[in-house]
């Protein structure tokens, strides 16, 4: 075997992020492969974890859970072929623990996420349990493949609610999955409003099709919808999430908020139902997303804002950090020397 150095992405510690060398000397065993990544994205967890804002992130952590990759190496007990094209479940489950045995798998008690308490997939090449490997179709690229994880956060998300053709839906805050919730609704043929506090994200819905893009007082207080996502994880956002509600109307809260006073008597007075939605199923979710991102309608592309090299991780990480843009991939092929 010939070994060959590696690069991934490791947080130090918080605000410290450094490119170390590896060797690819890992062999898989039982059921394990290894996976040869292409395209790795950026989510707003692992800026998070960059930033030192997750209580439940350790450090040093090699970064990264959204992943797609090719399978270059496989352990006798895999089920998969060298050669196939597949994306990473981020998160593990146990399968024994009570919520496991009810199919809860995305709260397994035992669950460890990748890049945040457990070393992440930001490496170019990864070995893996095959229980947390999903195959993809050939007719999916692998720049629309790397939106399955997040996407399948909203499918999982929009399966608590109805949303239908002419559904009044508002998103509330446009980051990676504001922006891929305000996408599934329009394609799913809701009346979407996309609300955010950065006017420089509007220009990023509407590249998504016909969606309403406003800050968040010029609907607050004068008009409500049937089913609001709360998406960009702050208590005003939160807070206001049941202001925006109609009566009998559904919230479906996807953002992390440590604490927020909620105005009861509304929600009582309402009927208003508030839910919580964590990751997803597994496969089931991915399975879905996969499905919308093989549709040509599903404006997938415009979701997506720069593809870096992995050498410019430190490029790749500001942008997504300054929060202007849409989703941003790191090519874990392409190394870019100055
Ligand atoms: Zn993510
Ligand atoms: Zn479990």
């Amino acid at each position: 075997m010939v070994v060959h150095t590696l690069f991934e992405i490791v947080v130090k510690e918080p605000k410290k992020l450094e490119l170390h060398e590896c060797e690819s000397s890992k062999i898989p065993v039982g059921d394990e492969v290894k996976v040869k990544l292409t395209y790795g994205g950026i989510c707003g967890s692992d800026i998070s974890v960059f930033k030192g804002n997750l209580p439940h992130a350790k450090y040093p952590v090699r970064a990264g859970h959204e992943l797609v990759g090719v399978i270059i190496e496989k352990g006798p007990d895999s089920r998969f072929e060298i050669g196939a094209r597949c994306v990473i479940l981020p998160n593990t489950f146990c399968g024994n623990c009570d919520r496991c045995k009810k199919g809860l798998t995305n709260i397994c008690r035992h669950k460890q996420s990748l890049g945040i308490n457990v070393d992440g997939g930001f490496v170019q090449e990864l070995v893996i349990s095959s229980k947390y490997i999903l195959e993809i179709p050939d007719e999916l690229s692998f720049e629309k493949a790397v939106l399955i994880e997040p996407l399948a956060v909203v499918v999982h998300a929009f399966s608590k609610v109805n949303i239908k053709q002419d559904t009044e839906v508002a998103i509330t805050g446009c980051g990676n999955e504001g922006l891929l919730a305000a996408a599934l609704a329009q394609y799913l043929g809701a009346k979407v409003t996309a609300i955010d506090i950065n006017p420089a994200k509007f220009e990023l819905v509407k590249r998504l099709g016909k969606i309403r893009a406003c800050l968040p007082e010029e609907v607050i207080g004068r008009k409500t919808f049937h089913i609001v996502i709360e998406a960009a994880g702050t208590k005003y956002s939160a807070e206001n999430a049941i202001q925006l509600t109609e009566s009998g109307g559904d919230i479906v809260l996807i953002g992390l908020v440590n604490e927020a006073s909620l105005p009861i008597v509304q929600m009582v007075r309402n009927e208003l139902t508030m839910k919580g939605s964590i990751i997803y199923q597994f496969p089931n979710d991915y399975q879905r997303a996969i499905d919308y991102l093989l549709d040509p309608n599903f404006p997938s592309e415009s979701v997506i804002s720069n593809i870096y090299p992995i050498t410019d991780y430190q490029i790749a990480y500001e942008m997504a950090a300054l929060g202007n843009s849409g989703k941003i991939l790191l090519n874990f092929q392409e190394e870019k020397y100055e």
